[in-house]
């Protein structure tokens, strides 16, 4: 039998209702011969609530006993789910993520899946068994411990099952339609896209959009399997919502295929550093070890051989990025004049394949830009993307502006 994997996300199994009205979508799915994995997320709220409950027990938590309570949520939807697909006649059981056994390295709180063995569950579907319900977000470390997968990781476990099971497609099930060209929230000629690239995605995930954990469009990448994102509110057929693919599979594409943006970034500069060898490791390597993302990086000209150094980084790290830079000033090891910080920026980026073949896109976005007024603070480029730091109260307008330069209203 083919296996399909269907994702529930937090929204689409929040009330019993709600998880009947997905166990339906299931139903029709098994109708049509799958054998069906269906992930689940907790129900939407639950997994905030139990962080909440250990960040109250214990700020300095330990992170095995962290997991042992967050991961919980997703066993109760995973046994509901399956009482609910039992009522409905159809043959369902559900497995906890060690019951798989999911096999993951020891990384509490962001573990990372080394294995799924499909033994267990293909016996099941061997005895007449035709849906496993599987609780999302959740595995089992080599010292026997419960781990969770990070935030958002019940999409990475459905998309490590469709890998570990070749399955035909793994629909992630979701509140929303779709992947849009960009937020519809911000523009309201944003348009659903039917079909998207892995790269695409895989920016647009990281850029903030956040539709899909990051980690499972790698995955998907890495391993070819076919992503669907689509709307549980809706009544569906074989094309709805956005298929996320290999790139060979979309024949015509916009250059730019959308925007993002990221609103809570902070833009930093050292002033008047030495410019010299190593400097660069001086500053950068402190600040990943003291856990600062650090993103766009400028280094502006010399003059007497000092420089001013410019990053960008999330607004929520900026109290631990000065720290770590004060306290190298204050052992002697880095020399700068002070630290200027402006935490009122944003990030809008154009994502699209299109661009490795087209030329000018940059110069039309900077153009469009200046024609709107936005000065471009910081700016940096990769083969598929071009991003740039303005000031936040001009975000929304850059992207609408973009969105309508780039005709990304149409197809
Ligand atoms: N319930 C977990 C979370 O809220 C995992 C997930 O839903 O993907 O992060
Ligand atoms: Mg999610």
């Amino acid at each position: 039998m083919p296996v399909l994997v269907m994702k529930f996300g937090g929204t689409s199994v929040a009330t019993l209702d709600r998880i009947r009205r997905a166990a339906k979508r299931v139903g029709v799915e098994v109708a049509k011969g799958y054998d069906v994995i269906v992930i689940v997320s907790a129900m939407s709220g639950e997994t905030n609530k139990l962080v909440g409950y250990v960040d109250e027990t214990s700020p300095l938590y330990d992170a095995r006993e962290y997991d042992a309570v967050v991961s919980s949520g997703e066993n109760v939807t995973a046994g509901l789910m399956a009482l609910t697909l039992q009522e409905m006649d159809v043959p369902a059981r559900s497995w906890q993520g060690w019951q798989v056994p999911l096999m993951t390295n020891s990384a509490h709180a962001s573990a990372r899946i080394e294995e799924i063995p499909t033994d267990n569950i293909n016996a099941k579907f061997g005895e007449g068994m035709k849906v496993a319900v599987v609780a999302g977000f959740q595995g089992i470390s080599p010292e026997g411990r419960i781990t969770t997968l990070g935030r958002g990781g019940s999409d990475t476990t459905a998309v490590a099952f469709a890998a570990a099971f070749g399955a035909e497609r793994c629909d992630i099930y979701t509140d929303v339609d779709g992947v849009y060209t960009t937020d519809p929230r911000i523009c309201e000629k944003a348009r659903k896209l039917d079909k998207i690239a892995f790269e695409e995605m895989l920016e647009l995930a990281s850029l903030g959009a956040k539709v899909l954990q990051t980690r499972s469009v790698e995955l998907a990448m890495r391993f070819k399997v076919k992503l669907r994102v689509l709307s549980s509110f809706e009544e569906q057929s074989d094309e709805a919502g956005t298929l996320v693919c290999d790139e060979e599979e979309i024949m015509e594409s916009n250059v730019v295929a959308g925007v993002a943006y990221s609103r809570d970034e902070a833009k930093m500069t050292l002033l008047s550093v030495a410019d010299r060898p190593g400097i660069a490791a001086a500053i950068f390597g402190p600040l990943a070890e003291a856990g600062v993302n650090v993103d766009m990086i400028v280094q502006n000209i010399s003059e007497d051989g000092r420089t001013d150094m410019t990053f960008s980084c999330p607004t929520n790290e900026v109290a631990r990025a000065e720290k770590a830079m004060n306290d190298l000033k204050t052992n002697g090891e880095l020399n700068f004049a002070e630290i200027v910080t402006d935490a009122d920026v944003a990030k809008v980026s154009v994502v699209g394949i299109g661009m490795r073949s087209a030329a000018g896109v940059a110069a039309k976005m900077f153009k469009v830009l200046s024609d709107e007024g936005v000065n471009i603070q910081v700016i940096t480029t990769s083969e598929i993307k071009i991003s740039v730091l303005v000031a936040r109260k001009y975000m929304e307008l850059a992207v609408q502006a973009l969105h309508d330069a780039f005709e990304l209203e149409k197809a």
